[in-house]
């Protein structure tokens, strides 16, 4: 039962790791290429690629076929430089302390709301260079942006920045608010919002090459998102953005598993209590399992109930999440099935779902949230292990 679904690689694991298949990253990339064609890929790899480790991401992304790297921060894009990688990466989330003059000396691309301009400007007269932008505009979604209201402002300065010499507008971006749920109209509004800020773009005498507004979601639901750059996050870890359709749905892979080996394993009686407040007591004599994840590993300690496969068996954690541990009971039955202790059998959280292992999905359900926000948590006590580099 020792992972060997997860990988033909035979060097034993840590004790506990998030276990990253490469293979799944490029086969999701490959998809999402073929798919949003003619249009480029982006692969967003900001908050460490979603928890799954930016550099071997990054890396196996752009063999599979991505062209551009996305973050949110400078200081995430000047860590991509740092490890030699020289793809274009657009950053778009600044305040007035970011280090703009390092984006520009290193070749980063920025997005620019409006307040931004002056200081990529000063920039890149200091190092007399050309800073590279993407002018972002507020097609709905409430966030950063420039709003229709300054729109013309801006694309007026942009061109006098240009012509000038000290930016080339590369691009204008905007992102959209609801394209989880494909349906809904305000995805045709910020459409024709971000179409109408293109064309005043243009009429302001810039041409820039890139227009991009889809993030995952809209690059698997909604071609008239896809423009010229789709900048796909969670759908290149092989995750589903919607509510009502499972990885597999959509022809992706889930690259995380999440896995341990179960710590200790004790037969205690009726009336037990497990874990902090006593939430939790046993229905009658039984089996406990320890989990040595909690959550200064990430996981909520919201998640109780959330699912546990051991021995071929998914068991729900009871009682309170800890710091560092948590309980399955194995009741029963469960033990006496097996004829022996657990101790030291794989314990898998989530994965792929080829061993029948939970989905990132189901902890999610677990803690009231998204499958993003699941991942991205897992915190870097837990070792990145990669499969398929
Ligand atoms: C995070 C982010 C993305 C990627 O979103 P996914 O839903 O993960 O594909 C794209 N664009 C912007 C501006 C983002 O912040």
């Amino acid at each position: 039962m020792k992972s060997a679904a997860l990988s033909p690689a035979t060097e034993p694991l840590p004790e506990r790791a998030a276990v990253i298949d490469l293979d799944a990253i490029r086969h999701n990339v490959r998809h999402l290429v073929n798919l949003v064609a003619p249009a480029r890929l982006m692969a967003v790899v900001k908050a460490d690629a979603y928890g799954h480790g930016v550099a071997p991401v990054a890396r196996a992304a752009l063999e599979a076929g991505a062209e551009w790297l996305g973050v949110a921060h400078i200081s995430e894009a000047l860590a991509l430089r740092a490890a030699a990688f020289h793809a274009p990466i657009l950053a778009w989330l600044h305040t007035t302390d970011s280090d703009f003059h390092a984006a520009v000396a290193a070749d980063i691309d920025l997005g620019c709301s409006g307040w931004e301009l002056p200081l990529i400007v000063a920039a890149a007269q200091q190092l007399r260079k050309t800073a590279r932008i993407h002018l972002k505009i507020d097609s709905g979604l409430g966030r950063n942006g420039s709003t229709a209201q300054d729109w013309g402002d801006l694309v007026a300065r942009a061109r006098q920045a240009e012509i000038a010499g000290y930016v080339t507008v590369v691009g204008i971006f905007s992102h959209l608010a609801v394209a989880d749920e494909p349906s809904r109209i305000e995805t045709d509004t910020q459409i024709v919002a971000f179409t109408m800020a293109s064309a005043q773009a243009h009429a302001a005498g810039l041409s820039p090459a890139l227009r991009h507004l889809a993030n995952s979601a809209g690059a698997l639901s909604r071609p008239d998102t896809h423009f010229d750059l789709v900048r796909a996050g969670l759908a290149i870890y092989g995750l589903s953005p919607f509510a009502d359709k499972t990885s597999a749905n959509l022809g992706l892979r889930p690259a995380m598993t999440l896995r341990t080996l179960v710590s200790m394993c004790k037969d205690v009686p009726a009336e037990h209590g497990v874990s902090y407040g006593l939430n939790y007591r046993t229905a009658a004599p039984t089996t406990l399992g320890l989990i040595p994840l909690g959550y200064a590993d990430g996981i909520p300690r919201i998640a109780t109930g959330g699912p546990v496969r051991v021995n071929g068996v998914t068991y729900p954690v009871v009682g309170r999440i800890a710091m560092d541990q948590m309980v399955i009971d194995l009741g029963e039955a469960a033990l006496v099935a097996s004829g022996a202790s657990v101790i030291g059998v794989e314990a898998v959280l989530f994965g792929p779902g080829d061993d029948g292992e939970a989905s990132v999905d189901e902890w999610a359900a677990a803690a009231g949230t998204i499958n993003y926000e699941v991942v991205t948590r897992i915190s870097p006590r837990v070792p990145r292990v990669y499969r398929n580099a």
